[in-house]
């Protein structure tokens, strides 16, 4: 028998505000454990919260940005359950009536056409703390609690049970990634947690219409991990049918380091956490000129921008999505183009040499020591012939270094092009006089020996003569 995974992805996204969800304390990552808290990030009785309104901004552009339609009406419900990072014993989340409905993306796998995934619902709520074992000094041989991250305000982002493979997966959250850090509202850091998911996984006989019994796994925190952990996931299932038992509704946890994913607890329906409206806050009413506003400030969405860079700028498809991988580099990437046309050489560029540099030295796109319009008329040097593409890099690199602008690099170092055919003749003949046995070889039938003079003449000339001039001469010269 043949079976058909099916997956959906629950994705918590971490968003971008300076203070939590419900009270006015700060969302800053790594500080003194319980340094971040108030009565209400606390739960201590009678404290009131109130809903912070850059959250609800966020979250409707979450959903204007993925084809949601923002509910007019939304509620704040409490999910209750006990664990010692929630002290108020309920979390405040969206339960019946969330902020954001029926959305979808498209997703594209290389040689496929787009795929359009469902989005079901985006909500709000709130982080619980964190529990600290032992690694911390006074807490040798304990727990603590570390409530700086209660009531940090999240989005859950629900699909459709659309996904049909672990490749799927990986392209929708990477697609999701992408828009949120793009509209500045989640950093997207996945080893701080900011960007998390939860995959949904079932295997279904092809030609079933019957959804097969899902488990849940819990947590995962990087693409490589969501691929690996919805693989081995489908394959357990398989061979557990296949032996004959079924596949048990479950929560499970992956571990990054066997590469397998193991059980945790039994799967708790909705209802076991009597889910109620929050009676501490207000029914959420947007009005349409809210939403209204918030559609004329969206800014170009990644999709539309690798559209318009493939067909108005030419770039090929696989160029498009990494130069709009990030809202900093698709920015950079036009204004350069904007001083210089020839956006294929930009596009190079910066997946070559300036990507190189700033891996190596950790610094972000918007940090470029390197300015649009330096990289322009870097490039615009190269293809006036001004400079090789190999004198290129090094003037890149003493750019990166000091700063300056290229064509005073070239002036100061002597690094121009020499395309003057009598200094480069010059060259030549010193080159052949002092290597009469090649001569010889070339003359007699061995042509790979001009690679070799080509070579010579370029090293003489320090890699400033003109290739194409050196060519030309070299080849007359020695045949002549
Ligand atoms: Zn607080």
């Amino acid at each position: 028998m043949k079976f058909q995974p099916v997956i959906g992805l629950e994705v918590h996204a971490q968003l971008k505000t300076g203070s939590k969800i419900f009270c006015g304390c700060s969302t800053t990552f790594g500080s003194e454990p319980n340094s971040q808290t108030c009565p209400v990030c606390l739960g201590l009785p009678g404290a009131l919260p109130v809903l912070n309104k850059k959250v609800v901004e966020f979250a409707i552009r979450a959903g204007l940005a993925t084809n949601c339609t923002i509910a007019h009406h939304s509620v704040f419900a409490r999910k209750n359950y006990f664990y010692p990072d929630l002290p108020k014993g309920y979390q405040i989340s969206q339960f019946e009536d969330p902020i954001c409905r029926k959305g979808w993306l498209d997703i594209q796998l290389e040689g496929q056409g787009p795929k359009r995934i469902g989005i079901t619902r985006i909500h709000m709520e709130e982080d619980a703390g964190k529990l600290v074992h032992g690694d911390v000094p006074g807490l040798e041989n304990g727990s603590g609690v570390d409530l700086n991250r209660a009531c940090t305000p999240l989005l859950e982002i629900v699909s459709e049970p659309d996904l049909r493979s672990s490749d799927e997966a990986v392209a929708y959250l990477k697609q999701l990634h992408r828009i949120v850090t793009w509209l500045g509202i989640c950093d997207g850091n996945m080893e701080e947690g900011s960007f998390r998911c939860d995959a949904n996984v079932s295997v279904m006989p092809v030609g079933s219409d019957t959804l097969g019994t899902r488990a849940e796994i819990k947590n995962v925190n990087s693409f490589k991990f969501v691929k690996q952990a919805i693989e081995y996931e489908i394959q357990r299932q398989i061979d557990l049918i296949e032996d004959g038992g079924s596949v048990v509704q479950e929560t499970r946890l992956f571990d990054p380091n066997s590469g397998a994913t193991r059980s945790m607890r039994s799967k708790e329906e909705a209802h076991d956490y009597r889910y109620f409206p929050d009676p501490d806050l207000v029914p959420l009413v947007i009005g349409a000129d809210w939403v209204q506003r918030a559609k004329k400030e969206l800014p170009e969405l990644p999709e539309h921008r690798q559209q318009r860079f493939i067909t108005e700028m030419g770039l090929s498809e696989y160029d498009a999505e990494v130069i709009t991988v990030s809202h900093e580099l698709a920015d950079y990437f036009e204004e350069c183009v904007a001083f210089h046309h020839n956006a294929k050489a930009v596009s190079n560029w910066l997946m070559g040499e300036v990507t190189r540099a700033l891996n190596d030295s950790g610094t972000s796109i918007a940090a470029c020591p390197v300015i649009p319009r330096q990289l322009s008329e870097l490039i615009k040097l190269i293809d006036s012939g001004a400079i090789s593409g190999k004198i290129a890099k090094t003037v890149f690199e003493e750019m990166w270094k000091n700063g300056g602008d290229p064509k005073s690099i070239v002036e100061k170092q002597g690094l121009a092009q020499v395309s003057d055919s009598g200094a480069i003749e010059a060259v030549i003949d010193e080159i052949i006089a002092a290597n009469a046995a090649q001569v010889e070889e070339f003359r007699g039938g061995k042509e790979k020996v001009f690679g070799f003079f080509v070579g010579q003449v370029m090293k003489a000339s320090k890699g400033k003569a003109n290739p194409a001039v050196v060519n030309e001469l070299l080849l007359a010269k020695l045949k002549g």
